[in-house]
């Protein structure tokens, strides 16, 4: 379905990103990763995912804090595989402490590369994607989008800040082949919420598995993790062609955690 279509996957050499970036190659679309750590494992990952209809995989390193090296990275994409038809802005970090304890420095460093690098990406990307006519700007937000949990005030703002920025740049484009929707999900079980996990094991002195089901029974009604595939499979969905007028939709996959 995306073969001949370049896809842009934002912190992608791990968990929810990685996960979409192999969904988007299974449907033969090119690939550019970017994140930190290591690198040849997920591309290797991605490669065998798109072999059936022979994908490219490129990285560049940029960090996501970092205006220039966006800008850096998207020159760099739109030179080694054309254009960048499908951006989406997955990249996020978090830290957990109360609003009069929460250093400044965390502060910004979660608003920069949470928010302000898809408000980056988004600008130098639209262009080209106008011009050709065709777009998918996906937005990997949260439920914390929608609704908050104490402890996590500067993720909390930037998820509902990338919620409306979804909006916004799909009503500016709404009448054009360019779509823009954000996807929230719940607990996803990946390094940023092993810690969190690891945390309350040690908070509480109870085993992993004690501090999983208790994480999971706070919030998620399901008891289930979302998975980093079906995740892939939603933005495999915004991709197509039936979800051409799907615009501005902050779509959670959550386990009935924002239904309560
Ligand atoms: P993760 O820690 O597994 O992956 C984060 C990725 O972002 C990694 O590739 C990392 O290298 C990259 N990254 C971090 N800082 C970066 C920077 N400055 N520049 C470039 N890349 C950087 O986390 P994840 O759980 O897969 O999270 C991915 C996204 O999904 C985040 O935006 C997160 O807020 C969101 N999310 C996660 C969950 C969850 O339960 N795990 C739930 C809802 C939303």
């Amino acid at each position: 379905m995306l073969k001949g279509k370049t896809a842009l996957v934002t912190g992608s050499t791990s968990g929810i990103g990685l996960g979409i970036a192999k969904a988007l190659a299974r449907q033969g679309a090119n690939i550019v990763l970017n994140g930190f750590g290591d690198v040849d494992g997920p591309r290797a990952e991605v490669l065998a995912a798109g072999a059936h209809a022979g994908v490219r995989v490129a990285y560049h390193g940029a960090d996501m804090s970092r205006p220039a090296d966006i800008e850096d990275m998207l020159a760099c994409a739109a030179k080694e595989m054309g254009r960048v038809d499908i951006l989406v802005n997955n990249a996020g970090i978090q830290h957990v402490a109360s609003v009069q304890d929460f250093p400044p420095e965390r502060w910004d460093a979660i608003i920069a590369i949470n928010l302000t690098s898809a408000f980056h990406t988004t600008r130098l990307a639209l262009p080209a994607m106008l011009q050709a006519g065709w777009g998918r700007i996906i937005n990997v937000a949260s439920v914390h989008g929608l609704v908050a949990s104490a402890q996590k005030s500067a993720y909390v703002a930037a998820k509902h800040g990338i919620v409306g920025l979804t909006k916004v740049t799909a009503l500016e484009n709404a009448t054009t082949g360019v779509t823009c929707n954000a996807i929230c999900p719940g607990w996803v079980l990946t390094p940023l919420v092993q810690k969190q996990v690891d945390a309350k094991a040690a908070q509480l002195g109870v085993s992993n598995e004690q501090a999983t089901r208790l994480l999971l029974g706070e919030k998620e009604p399901s008891m289930q993790f979302t998975t980093p595939e079906e995740l892939g499979e939603l933005a495999v969905f915004f991709c197509s062609p039936a979800a051409n007028n799907v615009r501005g939709v902050a779509w959670n996959m959550d386990g009935g955690w924002t239904a309560q």
